[in-house]
């Protein structure tokens, strides 16, 4: 259907599922990670080259190789893409929007300038100054890494001004990393949607918003997903909606599928998290429930194909992440019990990532489960929770 190469940087579970939708399309990928062929995504693609997304000659050698460059993770050599860009490469999304996204505090003060409601923040460089502005935003607030973080990985609470040195030390503030601060955002509920950004046969810019989903964050890691969401009115998700779609118009002629992080206040007011320039864990409820799922949706939108539906085919859809237990033969079967539990569930999607050692906190799978409403989706992917807990079989 398609005869060109899309060069991917980062091999993980996201690239696996990307070249899943890639062979359905008839596209070939080649990944590059440090894990190479036997990196989730490597171990399923046509190509792959071994090295790190961080290393310029590994980037140009995979330029080489494609006829498109995209990524599934944002921590990669920007530049380096930026100067394949200006040499006539394709890029997708644009290495300027990678550049943006991988700098939180530049990510917010550029959705600042473009309106978007988002939690107060400063830059701080040193302890004195967030005394200072602890005086100003309260407490809690919470420091940030400006760069390389996932997973909660970045952040630290600030509960009060005595925490302050733990915080900055944490972070590594003493050691002279690049840290911002957000006031607290009080929410109800994180929300998220995921937005794509293609062009039609005359290169106009076409956009496509997924529903909103409910996500829960376990440890600052991803646990659930709910879609759509229960306890949030029609006007609340349109907000959100909205708010996702106007921060991805503000990249300009950046192509491929966005997640948006949200957070929903008491008040119906949602505020902006942060922007993934990626599929997004909270997308993976799309591969079950939608038209067309966020890796395909991501592949046509970089290619400059039609962009697909996604409305839900289903009622309700809700996620659960596997998160690795620990490495022993007991602690691998334990990761693996809600995986065996949801062969047993009607409508259960199961993913396996395929990793090599079942390393604790790793997100080594997830399960979706669709229903006729979201309550029925939720009762059904019960028992799939409780193995998650280690409860029942
Ligand atoms: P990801 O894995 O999604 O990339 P991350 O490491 O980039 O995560 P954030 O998304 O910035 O980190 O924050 C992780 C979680 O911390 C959020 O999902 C939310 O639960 C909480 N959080 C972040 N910022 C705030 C804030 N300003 N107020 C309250 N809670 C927050
Ligand atoms: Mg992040
Ligand atoms: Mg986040």
């Amino acid at each position: 259907m398609d005869t060109r190469t899309v060069g991917c940087l980062g091999g993980g579970q996201l690239g696996r599922m990307m070249v899943y939708a890639a062979h359905r399309l008839g596209v070939r990928m080649c990944v590059l990670d440090p894990l190479g062929e036997s990196s989730p995504a490597g171990q399923v693609s046509e190509l792959s080259i071994k090295g790190s997304f961080q290393d310029a000659e590994k980037i140009r050698e995979l330029a080489s190789k494609c006829d498109i460059l995209t990524l599934e993770v944002e921590h990669v050599n920007a530049q380096a893409l930026e100067e394949l860009h200006l040499k006539g490469v394709p890029v997708q999304p644009l290495p300027f929007v990678v550049k943006l996204i991988q700098d939180k505090y530049d990510q917010k003060v550029h959705l600042q300038k473009h309106r978007i409601p988002l939690p107060d923040f400063l830059k701080v460089d040193s302890e004195a100054e967030l005394h200072e502005i602890g005086e100003k935003f309260g407490y809690p607030m919470m420091l940030k890494s400006r760069f390389g973080a996932y997973d909660g990985k970045g952040n630290a609470v600030v509960s009060d001004a005595a925490s302050i040195p733990a915080a900055w030390e944490k972070l590594g503030g003493k050691a002279g990393k690049k840290l911002y601060v957000e006031k607290w955002a009080p929410f109800k509920m994180e929300l998220a949607v995921m937005v794509a950004r293609g062009v039609d046969e005359t290169m106009n810019v076409t956009m496509r918003t997924y529903p909103v989903v409910h996500t829960v964050q376990r440890d600052s890691v991803c646990f659930t997903c709910l879609t759509p969401p229960v306890g949030v009115t029609q006007k609340e998700q349109e907000l959100a909606q909205k708010i996702a779609t106007d921060a991805i118009k503000s990249f300009g002629d950046a192509r491929g599928i966005f997640g948006v992080e949200m957070f929903l206040l008491d008040d119906g007011s949602v505020l902006l998290n942060e922007i993934a320039p990626r599929p997004h864990n909270t997308g993976h409820y799309t591969m079950e429930a939608c038209g067309v799922d966020q890796f395909e949706q991501h592949l046509r939108a970089v290619l400059g194909l039609p962009l697909g539906d996604c409305h839900l085919r289903v009622g309700g859809a809700m996620m659960v992440n596997i998160l690795g237990q620990g490495s022993t033969p007991e602690l691998t079967a334990q990761t693996m019990a809600p995986l065996r539990c949801a062969l047993r569930v009607p409508d259960a999607g199961i993913h396996w990532y395929g990793k090599d050692g079942c390393v604790k906190g790793r997100k080594m799978g997830h399960i979706t489960v669709t229903g006729f409403t979201p309550a029925s989706a939720l009762e059904q992917i019960r028992p799939v929770l409780k193995a998650v807990d280690g409860e029942g079989n």
